[in-house]
């Protein structure tokens, strides 16, 4: 598989044609270190697994990490051709109007703030999205949705969605909603996932749809019905593409969408 340059940004210089990657923006996280030489020490951090896929899926990678001015963030997203939301920590409940449960883990409101701002301007600026993880949460959360803050509070009898095991190994099939744009980039009724996550979609934003489910019912994918592309998927694409070609359409359609704007 060749990189379809057609669908990206063709600029015209003197008569040359230049092709420009579409540039990717993954919202970093802040990792605490806990030993080593500075313990307590804070740093910008990503999965290389996200920067691997989306030079896989033809674009360039841009980590974006935390910050708190609302202008400012909005000139981190104006560089960008679209945006990737990784995964990472559990969103504050108080988000989306929730007293904490039980088993809720660590939450990180600097955090919170940078992604579901990123999420919002990124929608208004009409940048493609997609939503990895935690990703999917905060767009569900950014666009007035809520979220099961523990599995438990789903059922009692939910699957294993936290895997153990190899990150890329898949352990729970996953029915793709017919009719819907993640369909369409997989071509598939059914995939089989990997599975790291507690918590996920409760109720689904205005103007969002489900797109996947596992077979206990738990939410594995939303996104917007109409208008710029946004897609959140629950499972860890970005950990199988290397190893599952069929996990590559989603980055590969996501970057190519980027590179039209
Ligand atoms: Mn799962």
């Amino acid at each position: 598989m060749g990189i379809q340059v057609d669908s990206f940004l063709k600029i015209k210089v003197r008569g040359e044609i230049y092709i420009k990657k579409p540039i990717i923006g993954i919202l970093a996280n802040v990792l605490i270190e806990e030993g080593g030489r500075f313990p307590g020490m804070t740093r910008a951090a990503v999965s290389h697994d996200y920067v691997q896929a989306i030079i896989r899926g033809g674009g360039i990678p841009l980590l974006l990490p935390v910050i708190s001015d609302e202008e400012d963030i909005r000139g981190q997203i104006e560089q960008l051709d679209g945006l990737l939301l990784s995964g990472g920590y559990d969103i504050s409940p108080l988000q989306y109007g929730e007293e904490p449960h039980q088993e809720i883990d660590a939450t990180f409101p600097e955090i919170d703030y940078h992604h579901i701002m990123s999420a919002r301007i990124a929608a208004e600026l009409e940048k493609p999205i997609l939503g990895i993880c935690r990703g999917l949460q905060v767009i569900n959360v950014a666009f007035g949705g809520t979220l099961y803050q523990d599995l438990s509070q789903f059922s009692n009898t939910c699957l294993r969605h936290f895997q153990k095991g190899q990150r890329h190994v898949p352990s729970h099939s996953v029915e793709i909603i017919k009719d819907t744009v993640l369909s369409r980039i997989l071509g598939q009724d059914s995939v089989v996932t990997n599975s790291f996550h507690h918590q996920s979609a409760k109720d689904i934003a205005p103007g969002f749809t489900v797109n996947a489910k596992a077979k206990d019912g738990i939410i594995e994918g939303i996104e917007k019905i109409d208008g710029v592309f946004i897609v959140g998927v629950q499972w860890h694409p970005e950990m199988m593409a290397d190893k599952s070609p069929e996990m590559l359409p989603l980055f590969r359609e996501f970057i190519s969408v980027a590179g039209k704007k």
